[in-house]
């Protein structure tokens, strides 16, 4: 049996948490590789060190002196650490190093941003290394560029290269233990690209892919990934096994605990998913694998909910004999770079529902607004711009979907919250409901009430 482990922000937020770390990793000879993150809260309103590193380079870019103020911070999260670890204090200085360099030598701000942020984990990933080798085992340092991890940067998200995954393949039967930072991975023109945030999580799936791994165990601060989000529902039940179809559904759906686009590298190889907790090694644990046994008794595995939708509405008279309608309108957002997530249809009537955060400016939407008001004979058009969608997930929903409609309409009108739309995907493991932004914890305590008490 073989794992890669990935520890996330606040497993590696400070010396002590470090030392668990290390605890787990060197008490299991099965982790060959290990992935960190950059360290994140140390308590609760404190500041992720990645950040610390955003607002740096903001301040470059805005030249405001005082980055040089903010550089001095970040490297003082690390002294603690370092200090604390007995490391060799001379690694503050190659840090230190490190980002003046980049800060230096980048001209362009785009590669400059991500080269910036990525030094969260890259300096944690080196001084970890350097405490496990300095406990007398062997172990190495093993950056993105070394290890092959290669991505195309597009205009949305970093696309992962094939090639990555033989690239690290070399590495397979090395015996070192491998500390490889999160977040970030290489152009084939040798840019530093990070992914999306959370994305650590995704450099742990490659890495479990490439090094052939039964296993990525995923270690949090917490010891289930829920039914609920704990934030919503007061003790939700927790998840002890979830599919990835599943598994993905509620992650893309506001899930945090596990990053969304990290489930695609494990699809292929069949590589289970361990979550865990760094505090709580050995209890607990959701397992996320390609099917569960317990379908029956459970066939809705958890509700989640995302914000921030917003829906154009438009009605016109013959829409449906019109070649060709929703393509001309899709061709807008196409052309805007904004993903469109839902369009429920009526004969005469359509909603275009994307999410809010694709929406980058007041002046964006005039612009689609106009481009829609100018190439459309429309009878009635409106914008709703404060929906929520909430997601009910499970791959036995379609089993139970009249019963689980009655109780959502049931729910719904009991506390007089209004359905804008309804939406079942074609795969019928996900039904999504939106509703006013408003009503969003009510509704999803009532439907958590309804389907898991
Ligand atoms: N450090 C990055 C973040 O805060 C990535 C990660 O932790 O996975 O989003």
């Amino acid at each position: 049996m073989k794992k890669t482990a990935k520890f996330g922000g606040s497993s590696v937020a400070n010396s002590t948490q470090i030392k668990k770390v290390c605890d787990i990793v060197l008490n299991d000879k099965e982790i060959c590789a290990v992935v960190v993150s950059a360290p994140g809260k140390r308590y609760s309103n404190d500041i992720k060190v990645t950040d610390l590193l955003i607002d740096l380079y903001e301040k470059y870019r805005n030249k405001d002196p005082k980055y040089k103020e903010q550089l001095e911070n970040i490297i003082k999260r690390y002294e603690e650490i370092v200090l604390d670890l007995k490391l060799d204090e001379k690694l503050l200085d190659d840090f230190r190093l490190i980002l003046n360099k980049y800060l230096d030598e980048i001209d362009d701000s785009f590669y400059l941003e991500n080269a910036i942020k990525s030094c969260g984990e890259d300096f944690n990933a080196r001084l970890i290394a350097k405490y496990i080798s300095s406990l007398g085992y062997k172990c190495s340092y093993l950056s993105p560029k070394e290890a092959g991890i290669l991505v195309e940067h597009t205009i949305n998200e970093p696309i992962i290269l094939e090639e990555t995954y033989n690239n690290i393949k070399r590495f397979k039967d090395d015996d070192r233990l491998f500390i490889i930072p999160g977040f970030y991975a290489i152009s084939p023109q040798g840019k530093i690209i990070t992914f999306q945030r959370g994305g650590s999580d995704i450099t742990g799936s490659i890495v479990a892919r490439g090094l052939e791994c039964d296993i990525y165990e995923n270690f949090t601060d917490m010891s289930y990934i829920y039914t609920a989000h704990p934030n919503l529902i007061d003790n939700p039940k927790p998840i002890t096994n979830i599919t990835y179809r599943e598994m993905r559904e509620l992650s893309y759906n506001g899930f945090e605990i596990f990053q969304e686009d990290a489930v695609a590298p494990l699809l292929k190889n069949n590589i289970k998913i361990q979550v865990k907790n760094t505090n709580d090694p050995n209890n607990g644990g959701t397992i996320i694998e390609t099917k569960r046994n317990n379908i029956k008794e459970n066939p809705i595995i958890g509700i989640s909910n995302v914000g921030d939708f917003l829906a154009f509405n438009i009605t016109e008279y013959l829409m449906n004999k019109q070649v060709g309608y929703i393509n001309k309108l899709l061709d807008i957002f196409e052309y805007q770079h904004i993903p469109v997530e839902h369009i429920p249809t009526g004969i005469d009537s359509l909603s275009i529902l994307i999410r809010k955060k694709y929406i980058t400016s007041e002046f964006q939407m005039q612009n689609i607004i106009n481009t829609i008001k100018t190439n459309f004979d429309f009878d009635e058009f409106e914008i709703i711009d404060d929906l929520s969608a909430i997601a009910i997930v499970g791959e036995g929903l379609k089993n139970i979907m009249t019963q689980t409609l009655y109780k959502i309409s049931k729910t719904f009108d009991e506390e007089n919250i209004k359905l804008e739309a309804i939406i079942q995907g074609a795969s019928n493991n996900s039904l999504f409901v939106f509703i006013k932004k408003e009503n969003e914890k009510l509704a999803i305590q009532k439907l958590y009430k309804e389907f898991f008490n």
